[in-house]
Order: structure tokens, then sequence, then C-alpha cells
């Protein structure tokens, strides 16, 4: 067994127990990879340890990945389609790649940036499924829109023919306290279901990562995003 094949067994567990000591159930909670700064053959390894989702942050490089996934398919089992989540900052000059290759983008943050992407999505695939992230307080990033401005945004988000809203996603810094993790999640979850009353379609609360994956499952989340407890530390020092 590879180490990744050990350590996504590992963080699958967590999610189980995290959903079951609140009576969740863990087929409700998606494991989304987040395979950023790690090589293809990394997420050959966790394929083929039956992960599906993978994360990226960086517009180019997860698209260099895509490719060489794509070239790759023929070591996968036949079933193994890859589900490809665009969770970074979200830049104007980047949208086009991000429309292109990505099923998911979980980073939109203005409805300029929404408009573009919905406008470049091929006609040939899916709706581009999409999160809205809000900055909920003390966020690890500048990105995300103000609480305040949510609803509005998700309104008009929805109304993008090319995109299917499906939620709300959050990335607060990161703190040891379980207690403090889980108050922005509750926080997301609140705006989740005023936009919900709006939109009932939406069914994405992406949320939790390798420190504070707990705190999210208990406090409702249903994509918990992990990178370094599946790939190990990244290298590079990125974040
Ligand atoms: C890097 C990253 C993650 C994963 O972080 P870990 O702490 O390595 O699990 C999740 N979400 C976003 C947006 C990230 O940038």
């Amino acid at each position: 067994m590879s180490a990744i094949e050990g350590n996504l067994q590992a963080v699958r567990q967590r999610i189980s127990a995290a959903a079951k000591r609140c009576g969740r159930s863990a087929a409700a909670i998606t494991l989304l990879a987040v395979s950023k700064t790690r090589p293809a053959s990394d997420i050959v390894k966790a394929a083929l340890a039956g992960q599906r989702d993978f994360g990226e942050n960086y517009a180019q490089e997860g698209v260099d990945k895509i490719i060489a996934l794509r070239a790759l398919a023929g070591t996968l089992p036949e079933d193994a389609r890859l589900i490809w989540h665009f969770i970074g900052p979200l830049q104007g000059n980047k949208t086009k790649w991000i429309a292109e290759y990505f099923d998911w983008a979980h980073s939109i943050d203005r409805l300029r940036i929404a408009e573009r992407l919905s406008a470049q999505r091929p006609e040939g695939l899916l709706p581009l499924r999409v999160c809205v992230q809000v900055n909920v307080s003390g966020e690890a990033s500048k990105q995300g829109c103000a609480p305040e401005e949510t609803l509005d945004l998700c309104r008009a988000v929805a109304a993008l023919p090319r995109l299917e809203l499906r939620g709300l996603m959050c990335l607060p810094a990161p703190t040891p306290d379980f207690s403090a993790q889980c108050r922005p999640f509750a926080r997301l979850r609140q705006l989740f279901m005023e936009a919900k009353a709006q939109c009932p379609a939406l069914d994405t609360l992406s949320m939790g990562m390798s420190g504070d994956l707990e705190a999210a499952v208990q406090s409702g989340g249903t994509m918990v995003r992990i990178g370094s407890a599946i790939f190990g530390q990244r290298m590079n020092g990125k974040k």
C-alpha cells in the first residue's frame, strides 16, 4: 500500500468518526483531495486508491495535471472519471482555462468573474458547478465576498446560463481550538440556509481542511478539502 493510500484511508476514517459523533451519514460528505504542488504521479496513486475528486489552486498547474491525467487514463480503472475542482483565487486572465478544463470552481467572490466563467464555458460541457466563497471572519486569505453581500451574489450567479450554483465555500484562518474552528463554519452554514431558501438546489457547503475537518463535519460541511493529511506537507512553502 502506498503512503498516499494509507493516508486516504486515515482521512476517510476521520470523516466517518466525525460524522458518527454527530449522527450524520459519512456518505453525505465528499472528500476532495487537494493536490496543489503535487506531481501527477501522486494523483494517480490517489486515484488507484479510489479517490475521484481533486482540488487545485493554480490555474496553469491544474490544467497541466488535468492534461497529464487524461493521457494516463489508460492506467486507471475504466470507471475512474476524475472530477476537478478549482479552489484557488480566481483571476480574470485565467478564467478561460478554468472554464474549459475544470468541473467545479469553489472561489467565486465577485459577479464579474462569474460572468466571465459563464461566457467562457464551452457549450459541449456541462455547466460549471460553482460555490460562492464568503469571507466569514478572520480569513486566511483576503478572498471571499462579504457575508452581507452573499445572498445578492448568489442570486446573480444562479441566473447565469453556463454556471450551476451549488453552494458556499470558506477558508478561515487556521486555529487549533475546536470551538474557534466551528464559529466561522456555523456562520457559513447560516448563510447557506438563507441562500438555500432562495435557491433550493443548493447542496454544497465546502469547508474543512486537514486541521479542522472534524469541526467542519460537525458544522454541516458536505465537502472537505484535504491536502497535507493525504499528500504530506507541501515542500515549497506554498499555502
Ligand atoms: C491548500 C488548501 C486546502 C488544503 O489544505 P490542507 O491544510 O493541506 O488540508 C484546502 N482549501 C484550500 C482553498 C486550499 O488552498
